[in-house]
This record gives structure tokens, C-alpha cells and sequence, in this order.
């Protein structure tokens, strides 16, 4: 691990605090020390960074990320990844969101039952990179909604994107199974999804019975409930529950949003904007027409979650950037756009958007005491920038513009400098 001085950088530190100058110590896996403005003495046996005005921030953490996802077009095709593949494609993805910058993410479903665990673990145990990572079930779901791709004629429930339960019992038995295997998350289907043919994203699909039993065997273990709720009905079935992981949140009315906020300290919304984006304004370029999205729903669901996440912002429910990255029309590690979309539809200035994907983030990761910020005690999980977020969040989505990546204390990235007294240099794109 480290013993690292970063001198003359400019400290976002992730409280929403304006930034500072100042010169950050790195010992071990923490940061021990801030020292703002003048540069103070040199500390024996540690290496000298000098930032030349650099932006140094908390690592960013990814709310809704799903690692088993190939870049494909459609479900059926990240399903069909035979397993071994599909555990080295999902390794190497835990290494791009590093390479992007996410230093931490939150597992939002697998595509194979222990795909998520045996990463998460392989991560910990030091044999692959990876940011720290909170490992999911699959998604659980019921006949004919989201995650149900089981053809009538070919009922073989490994072919299928979701695990199908029908009534308590199976959902206690698929429940258990994923727990005894591990995961830090149990995730619930509760809404519909557009992507999903006769399966309106307004609508919702699983009973309270089945509900309460998931949370029940999942609370009994300690770990959290994450829920896709797109319907206005499934995101208060999720809050009388008691489940913790709002994803997506499109559809509320003034009863949702009063319980939403009423629970604001113990729920984190994630809403994955880019499917709804990318396939209303750029599908044409993967082949879906504007009038396919329209027509699947896109446009009404897109109105709906801006009104929406906008009144849960003004609330202070923590709306968190991530989600559903791994599709063709948005591949993994072009994730930092959605500090754009929380800017354009969730009414945030870019010190909200930046406090979402560091402060909430370390809350997200249950770690709210210790990571997300830049402060004395913390997690070195650090990210090192060329320019001002602040002005330009677009900047995060350009790799070259990260120079230097931490994670608990030790640089995945390196930082190159020509000089330890010049500019920092990038090479030409
Ligand atoms: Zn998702």
C-alpha cells in the first residue's frame, strides 16, 4: 500500500463542500492527512505526487451495475453466454469499471446464479482488479415479466434470464439458495420493463405474499432487498416492505413520493436513465427506430421519471448515477454519463450530482463512515483529474482525463508526469 503525498491538488472533497487547495497524505489504505492551502514540509520515506492543479475526488460508486452483462442488444443474448466465458467476460468488466473510475459499485442482478459471488470474492481475495463490490442474486421475477424468457416449448429455467417463482414457498427456496451462495443483495422484479414485450413498465407483477417472503428470508441473514420497481404500484409495494434498493422509481404519484421521502435515510433510488435515453434519442443506430421506443414506451416513461425523480431530489430522497450499462447502446465504462442525466432530468447542480456518486455512494456501500469522501480516517479511494468536474461533468466520461485511480490505498492507475514540476501531459487522442 501507499505512503503517497499529493501536493498542489484541488480537493473536491464529496461533503458539498466548494473545493479547496490543499495537500492530501495517503498512508496504508487511508488518508491520514489534509493539509489546506501552503505547502507544508516533506514527510520521510513518501513519494511525492505533485498534482500541478489537479482535481483530486473520491473514487465515484456505481449504483446499479451488472458485470454479467455483455454489451449485447437483448437479454436472450447476455443469457446465452455459455458459463465459463461468461465468468471471465464478467472479471474483466469488474476491471473496466475500475479503469473508468468506480472504485466502488453496487451489484444490481446477475445473469448465472454465482456469477456476481465468485467475482465479488475473486476481487477481495486480490486475483483480479476490480472495485470493491457488492455481489447480487439474479433477478427474481415471476411467469411472463421481465426476466422470463423461457420459450413455452423449451421449459429449461437455466435458459432463462431471471429465476421464475410462483407463490412464497419457491420464492423462500430461490431465496435461500442465492444466500447460502453468498450475495450481498437479493433482487426482486416487481415492475414491468418496456424492453420486455406485453410486460408495460406501469405495470406491476409480483403478490405481497411472495414479497414478504423474500424480504422475510433476506432481512433474517442481514442482507438487503434491491427491487426493479418502474410502476407507481411497485414502488410503494417496495416501501411497505421495507425493501432498501429503489431501481428506476419512473412512475410515482403523491402517495409514492410522500413514502418515499418518509423513508429517505434508509433507501437509496438508482435509476438507470441510459436504456430510457439512449433508446429514445440514438436506438436508430442499433436498430431500434424513434418510433419502436416510442411505441415500447420510452417517451411517456421518460416525462414520467424526470417529474419524478425531480420532486425526489426537492425531498431528499439520495438519487444515486449508475444503471443498466451492458447493453449495446450503452456499454460498460461510458457509466459517468449518468452524472449528466441527474444534471438534466433530476434537477441537480454538478456538486449534487458529484455529492450522489461519492457521499451517497459510501452510504450505498454501507460504509457511510469511512468511504465517499476525502477526509482524515477515510478509504484511500481516490481519482485524480485533469480539469474541473464542476464545470464540465462530461470530462469524467474520458478515460485520459483520469489520471491517477486509488482504491484502498493502492493506485490502479498510476500517475504519469513528465516532470514532477510541469503540467500534467496527455498524450494526443
Ligand atoms: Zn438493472
Amino acid at each position: 500500500m501507499a505512503n503517497v503525498l499529493f501536493t498542489n491538488v484541488r480537493v473536491i472533497d464529496g461533503t458539498g463542500a466548494q473545493p479547496y487547495a490543499a495537500e492530501v497524505l495517503i498512508q496504508g489504505n487511508r488518508i491520514s492527512r489534509i493539509a489546506r492551502g501552503a505547502r507544508s514540509a516533506p514527510v520521510a520515506g513518501v513519494a511525492i505526487i505533485d498534482g500541478a492543479g489537479a482535481t483530486l475526488m473520491p473514487g465515484m460508486v456505481e449504483a446499479h451495475t451488472h458485470f454479467a452483462w455483455n454489451n449485447a442488444a437483448t437479454l436472450d443474448a447476455i443469457q446465452l453466454m455459455p458459463t465459463e466465458e461468461h465468468t471471465l467476460w464478467t472479471a474483466g468488466v469488474a476491471k473496466t469499471y475500475l479503469d473508468h473510475g468506480w472504485t466502488s459499485c453496487v451489484g444490481a442482478a446477475t445473469a448465472k446464479p454465482r456469477l456476481d459471488v465468485v467475482v465479488r470474492n475473486a476481487i477481495n481475495e486480490g486475483l483480479i482488479p476490480g472495485p470493491r463490490y457488492l455481489a447480487a442474486s439474479q433477478e427474481i421475477t415471476v411467469a411472463g415479466s421481465l426476466g422470463d424468457d423461457m420459450l413455452p416449448h423449451l421449459p429449461y429455467p437455466e435458459f432463462s434470464f431471471g429465476q421464475v417463482v410462483s407463490g412464497p414457498e419457491e420464492m423462500r427456496k430461490i431465496v435461500r439458495m442465492f444466500l447460502k451462495y453468498g450475495v450481498d443483495s437479493i433482487k426482486l422484479n416487481l415492475s414491468g420493463d418496456n424492453l420486455t414485450p406485453k410486460s408495460d413498465a406501469r405495470t406491476s407483477w409480483m403478490s405481497d405474499e411472495e414479497v414478504a417472503m423474500a424480504v422475510r428470508e433476506t432481512k433474517l441473514r442481514g442482507k438487503r432487498v434491491a427491487v426493479h420497481a418502474r410502476s407507481c404500484d411497485s414502488i410503494k409495494q417496495a416501501l411497505r416492505h421495507g425493501c432498501e434498493i429503489i431501481y428506476h422509481a419512473s412512475f410515482t404519484d403523491e402517495e409514492a413520493l410522500d413514502m418515499l421521502e418518509a423513508n429517505k435515510d434508509k433507501i437509496f433510488v438508482a435509476p438507470g436513465l441510459s436504456v430510457i435515453v439512449r433508446l429514445l434519442y440514438d436506438g436508430e443506430e442499433w436498430g431500434f427506430s424513434r418510433k419502436w421506443a416510442v411505441d415500447a414506451g420510452y417517451e411517456v416513461e421518460l416525462e414520467a421519471v424526470e417529474k419524478s425523480l425531480r420532486a425526489m431530489h426537492k425531498r431528499g430522497v439520495r438519487v444515486l448515477p449508475g444503471g443498466d450499462y451492458g447493453f449495446i447502446w450503452a456499454r460498460h465504462g461510458e457509466n459517468a454519463r449518468d452524472l449528466q442525466y441527474l444534471v438534466k432530468y433530476a434537477g441537480m447542480t454538478p456538486m449534487e450530482a458529484l455529492l450522489a456518486a461519492t457521499k451517497h455512494g459510501g452510504e450505498m456501500m454501507m460504509k457511510g463512515g469511512e468511504l465517499g469522501q476525502v477526509k482524515e480516517g477515510f478509504l484511500a479511494d481516490i481519482v485524480l483529474i485533469d480539469g474541473d468536474p464542476l464545470a464540465d461533468l462530461s470530462i469524467l466520461c474520458d478515460q485520459r482525463k483520469l489520471l491517477a485511480i486509488m482504491k484502498d490505498g493502492v493506485f490502479h492507475k498510476e500517475p504519469e508526469m513528465r516532470s514532477s514540476r510541469t503540467r500534467w501531459s496527455l498524450p494526443a487522442a
